[in-house]
């Protein structure tokens, strides 16, 4: 057995221990893994006030040079990078995920760490002579204030960093929330910032469900905005009671992704894509390609041989170093993606590999269900429609180029989409029609720190990584400089 974490909530740079906790267990095969403090209204109130300490005096962090808050984020960035290998393992172990990808998980986090430090050091500004000699403008970005930020359980480092360093950059403290089932990588980086000379109120981790800690930090006055990373059912709620008090929101939400397959692509590399595009984290990810398009005339043989390399995947406890595929979150969410099978096989939509849990040994303790392909699949089925964050591929037939981006843009989300083709102008025509914040075009899954990453429709509201990453945390200010003497307004009240 691993010896068991126990946490408290993370707050003014201190642990303060719960009255309560909630047990998380391995969802590869039941072992007990860590405690959590199971926190209410009280615990987010004192760490809220902590974080609005820390932003209000501007000497802490707010308002120290972009520099100096650059510099401590690179202070930070070291010890992440001495600690990877302890978080890779804590990420996979809750999760359920092979440790290779917690691992690949944390050095992409601490990628994002290192583009947003250096953005810290320019955040971008203006300056306009509206009124030529006599005057100047300045534009400037402000930090937004205090942010909470409400984070998933699917990576639970990814989603956190596309948010906390460009923040932390713009001069915001923040209060995080995790999700209640993969604490432990949230709490273990907030001490880590203290251990690297971050100032103490700057960041605070508060544990506990979404129903308590969540509805409460969404609902804080004490917060400016609430940048949430999660389903689009939670997100909408989130938008509604942020905008009671017209709190900004950044949302980062579900999708339901398809790789656009034409009869002129180079098939090798559109089998690897899809292959890997429905799997990759069991294909528990908000740009999963889990609609697969694909031209009718190499239908057939492309499904044949995507299933042939499918049954090839490696499936394996998190602490496989070859795994390819780990187990499900917990088993409702297990219970939820065989439904979904289910559902595809009563609608008639055709199996053409996998469809069950998996029940033997090492997996029978855990959540496991096989690699699932379905052919045949309508765009009235529930398994084209709906998210279903499991390792399950629905696959449609289309004739021609405006038929298959019919069927892509068949949809409430446009987070994701992927095309492949050798032909460049189809390639173009087709990414500027697809309705969706990313299109990746003989490739997918790929991203980069300098590139924006949100969502179309009801995928979410506002952009994560790149500049704009930074600027969701600012506000806009005018200052209106007269330079020289004012001629006076009303000139007859002057003498
Ligand atoms: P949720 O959207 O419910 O959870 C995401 C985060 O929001 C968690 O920290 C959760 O807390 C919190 N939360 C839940 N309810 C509230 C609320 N009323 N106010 C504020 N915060 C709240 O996702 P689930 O974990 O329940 O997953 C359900 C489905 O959502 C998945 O099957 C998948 O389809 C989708 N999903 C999409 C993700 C994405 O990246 N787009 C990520 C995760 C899920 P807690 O869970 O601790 O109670």
């Amino acid at each position: 057995m691993t010896n068991v974490r126990d946490y408290g909530n993370w707050i003014e740079g201190a642990w303060l221990r719960g009255a309560s906790s909630v047990e998380r267990r391995s969802p590869a095969n039941g072992e007990l893994l860590a405690r959590f403090a199971d926190s209410g209204e009280k615990e987010v109130d004192l760490a809220v006030q902590a974080a609005r300490r820390a932003f209000d005096d501007r000497s802490v962090w707010s308002a120290l040079p972009g520099s100096e808050r650059g510099k401590a984020i690179g202070r930070w960035i070291d010890l992440l990078v001495r600690d990877t290998e302890k978080l890779a393992r804590m990420e996979a172990e809750e999760v359920g995920k092979p440790v290779r990808f917690g691992r690949g998980e944390t050095e992409w986090s601490i990628e994002l760490a290192r583009y947003a430090a250096a953005l810290a050091w320019q955040i971008p500004s203006d300056l306009v002579n509206h009124a030529g000699d006599a005057n100047l403008g300045l534009i400037v970005r402000e930090p937004r204030g205090v942010i909470g930020m409400i984070t998933p359980w699917n990576f639970p480092l990814v989603t956190l960093f596309q948010k906390l360093p460009y923040a932390l950059a713009a001069g915001c403290t923040v209060v995080i929330k995790p999700s209640e089932l993969t604490s432990s990588t949230t709490l273990e980086i907030a001490a880590l910032a203290k251990e690297a000379g971050i100032p103490d109120g700057v960041i605070n981790v508060v544990t506990g469900s979404g129903k308590t800690v969540g509805e409460a930090l969404t609902g804080h006055r004490g917060v400016d905005m609430i940048s949430f990373t999660g389903s689009t059912a939670v997100g909408k709620r989130i938008a509604a009671r942020a905008a009671e008090q017209m709190k900004r929101v950044g949302l980062e939400l579900g999708g339901k992704a398809a790789n656009v397959v034409f009869a002129d692509a180079d098939i090798d590399a559109a089998l690897d894509g899809v292959l890997f595009g429905y799997i990759l984290n069991q294909g528990e990810e908000c740009v999963q390609g889990t609609r697969l398009l694909i031209e009718e005339s190499i239908a057939g043989e492309f499904v044949s041989k995507l299933v042939e390399r499918s049954k090839r995947i490696r499936i394996g406890l998190p602490e496989d170093p070859e795994a390819d595929l780990g187990a499900l979150i917990h088993e409702q969410h297990m219970e939820k993606v065989l439904d979904y099978i289910q559902s595809g096989l009563d609608e008639g939509a055709r199996l053409e590999l996998g469809g069950n849990r998996l029940t033997d040994a090492p997996f029978g303790r855990g959540y496991y269900v096989a690699p699932t392909i379905f052919s045949n699949v309508t765009p009235g089925m529930k398994i084209f429609r709906e998210e279903i964050f499991g390792p399950v591929l629905a696959v449609t037939t289309f004739k021609t180029v405006s038929e298959a981006i019919v069927l892509a843009n068949d949809t409430n989300y446009g987070l994701g989409n992927g095309l492949w083709t050798k032909d460049i102008d189809k390639a173009i025509q087709v990414s500027r029609e697809l309705k969706s914040g990313t299109v990746s075009v003989n490739t997918f899954l790929e991203t980069s720190v300098q590139m924006p990453f949100g969502g179309y429709k009801e995928s979410g509201v506002g952009r994560e990584n790149g500049l704009d990453g930074l600027l969701e945390y600012t506000e806009v200010k005018s200052i209106f400089i007269k330079v020289g003497k004012r001629a006076h307004a009303l000139p007859h009240t002057a003498s």
